[in-house]
Parts: structure tokens; C-alpha cells; sequence
């Protein structure tokens, strides 16, 4: 919709002109990348090649209180977050935004949950796209790309001297009215320099997987042994499940001190064996093979089954962070041949 540029050096400009919004963008401490509530505008990178956590925190916390209430009352105090909160989330990678149109299914499905849908709405989602991308990315067999738009309200790419800048929807029109000075018009030269750039990102990309026909089979490999072979080496950290930008599992606790309590959510994972464990000793998954057989399925077959769309978008973020190397394109490469 619209073309603009932002110089390298005029970034914390921009940042802090968009005073009325919250802003969140990637910060990074020793080796680790995270997204942060920028608070100190010199305190955001753009130089990354993608967050450890995934952005999805932003909209689904790792603990969020659902609501407050006293024991001796039936009152509660719900903490849905309120229309005021307006936030612009600066340089996310195409991945991690196409993870939101995935969840953003689940959690407007039977029961839609407030406390995600008012963050998404809120949200002006302002990606990076990707120039370098890792040596585990995937993103092209799964629809996106290292200049994927969708969700994304605007998108950044890196052109040396300065970002340019392309808006994608009238919600993105709200923070670029806000930048002021700090941004300057663009045209058809910096859009032939981004095509150029997302070409050449897509023929770094390395790793593929042909998705065809494995949502079907997988259902007939429910006893396969192969199963056996990846889960063996699995440690059940569940390191692949939190830093998934598509895995939304969660527990709900309710916390009492005295006659005060809340009840909040926190992430959960399907790798661990407390996640199925019923109150009759009975665990349906007793075996880290059922757990990494169910993490795979569900990703890549009742998902799909259920919501028409694989849940899993190449970020390579599982197989980055495995301890013990294990794969996903591996796996499901393996699926179709077994
Ligand atoms: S990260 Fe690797 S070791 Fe840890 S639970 Fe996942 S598959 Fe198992
Ligand atoms: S399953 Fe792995 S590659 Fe796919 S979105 Fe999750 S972390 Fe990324």
C-alpha cells in the first residue's frame, strides 16, 4: 500500500515517535534474542537472524493470570487485556508471523479465547524479512518465505544504509502516521532492491520437505517402529514444544494465599509425561515414543485434519535446540519411506 524508508541511524527516532503505542522488538543479551517492551529505543536490534523465543509470548505469555478472586466471595476480577493497550511489534521474521494465522485458529475455534484475540487485535505486526536465512530453515516447504506477508501489517527489509519499509494494511496505517520525520517516502527503486533481496534468500534456503501426503500417512504409522528410533535418543526436555512458535499447549492452576487467589495459565508440553498422566495413574502417552509419535501427528496430520493447515512453519527452531539432534525434516522425510 505504501512505500517508505527508514535510515539505520534514525531507527531510535522512529522507535520513539511511536510513543503512543506500546512497542515491542528484539533485544538481544549475551547470545540470546528475545522480544521486549522497548522501553530505551537504543536497547532493539534488527540485526538478528531470528529470535531463541519466538513472538508468540506477546500474544500467548509463558504465565498470564486469567483472573483474580477472594475465597469468601463470588466475585472475580478478570485481567483480559483492555482495547487501550495498542501495540506495534517490530521485526518479526515471516515465520513466526505465518505461526500466528496458524494459532490464530485454535484459539478462535470452539471457545474463543479472550485474552489471545484482544493482544492480536491490539497488535500492529511489523515484520523483518530474512536475508540470510539459517541453516535449518524450511519456511518454503510450508508456504512462507523469507519475504512472507502474511499476517504481517508492514514489512521491513534490510537494504544497507536504511529499511525500507512496505505497508500491507490500513491497521498499518495508524503507526506510520505516528513515525513523523523519522520516516521518508520510497519508491519503485528500494521495491526492485527488496524483491531482489527476498529472490536471493530464497535460494539460500537449503532444507526441504515435500508435504504431500504425509498428513494421510502418518495415521498408518500409529504403531510403526520407527517411532522408536527418534524417541530413543529423546531426552524430554521439551525444549522443541516451548520454543515452537506453533505449540500452544497449556496447563491452568488456581494459586490461593489466604482468602486472595488467581488462576493462570502457563505453557505446557506434550513431551512430558505429567502433561497425559489422569488422576488414575493412567498415562495414555506412558513412553517418550507415543510423545514424540503425538508431537510429530499432531504438527503434521490432526491439525492439518482438523484446520486444513500444517501447524508448523520451518522455522528450524527444533531441530537448532535439540540436545540430542533430533530432526523434524528427518523424521517426517522418514515417515514417507517406512
Ligand atoms: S528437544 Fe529433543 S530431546 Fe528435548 S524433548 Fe524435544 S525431541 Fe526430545
Ligand atoms: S515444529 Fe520445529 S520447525 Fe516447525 S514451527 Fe515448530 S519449531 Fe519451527
Amino acid at each position: 500500500m505504501g512505500d517508505y524508508k527508514i535510515l539505520k541511524e534514525k531507527v531510535p527516532d522512529f522507535i520513539k515517535a511511536l510513543d503512543k503505542f506500546e512497542v515491542f522488538a528484539p533485544v538481544k543479551k549475551g547470545d540470546t534474542v528475545r522480544f521486549e517492551k522497548i522501553d530505551d529505543p537504543s536497547r532493539a536490534t534488527l540485526d538478528f537472524s531470528n529470535t531463541n523465543v519466538p513472538p508468540k509470548e506477546l500474544m500467548f505469555p509463558e504465565t498470564e493470570t486469567l483472573f483474580r478472586y477472594r475465597v469468601v466471595s463470588t466475585e472475580i476480577e478478570p485481567k483480559v487485556p483492555s482495547d487501550e493497550e495498542k501495540r506495534v511489534v517490530l521485526g518479526i521474521r515471516p515465520c513466526d508471523a505465518m505461526a500466528f494465522s496458524i494459532v490464530d485458529r485454535l484459539f478462535g475455534w470452539d471457545f474463543p479465547d479472550p485474552y489471545y484475540q484482544k493482544r492480536r487485535e491490539n497488535s500492529i505486526l511489523v515484520g523483518l524479512a530474512c536475508a540470510e536465512p539459517c541453516s535449518n530453515c524450511f519456511c518454503t516447504s510450508l508456504g512462507g518465505g523469507p519475504a512472507n506477508e502474511e499476517p504481517l501489517d508492514a514489512i521491513l527489509y534490510d537494504l544497507g544504509e536504511f529499511y525500507y519499509l512496505k505497508t500491507i494494511t490500513d491497521k498499518s496505517e495508524a503507526f506510520v502516521s505516528s513515525a513523523g520525520d523519522a520516516l521518508e517516502s520510497a519508491g519503485d527503486s528500494e521495491r526492485a532492491q527488496a524483491t531482489e533481496l527476498a529472490g536471493s534468500a530464497e535460494k539460500k534456503i537449503k532444507r526441504t520437505i515435500k508435504t504431500e501426503g504425509i498428513p494421510e500417512k502418518l495415521p498408518s504409522l500409529y504403531d510403526h517402529e520407527f517411532w522408536t528410533q527418534y524417541s530413543n535418543r529423546c531426552l524430554g526436555c521439551g525444549i522443541c514444544t516451548f520454543l515452537c512458535p506453533t505449540c500452544h499447549c497449556f496447563d491452568i492452576q488456581d494459586e490461593i494465599e489466604a482468602f486472595d487467589g488467581r488462576r493462570a495459565r502457563m505453557w505446557d508440553t506434550c513431551m512430558f509425561a505429567e502433561y497425559t498422566l489422569h488422576a488414575s495413574g493412567h498415562n495414555p502417552r506412558p513412553t517418550r515414543k507415543e510423545r514424540t509419535r503425538n508431537r510429530i501427528s499432531h504438527k503434521y496430520s490432526y491439525f492439518p485434519t482438523k484446520f486444513g493447515v500444517i501447524a508448523c512453519v520451518g522455522c528450524g527452531r527444533c531441530i537448532n535446540f535439540c540436545p540430542v539432534n533430533i530432526d523434524i525434516i528427518d523424521v517426517l522425510q522418514k515417515s514417507k519411506e517406512v
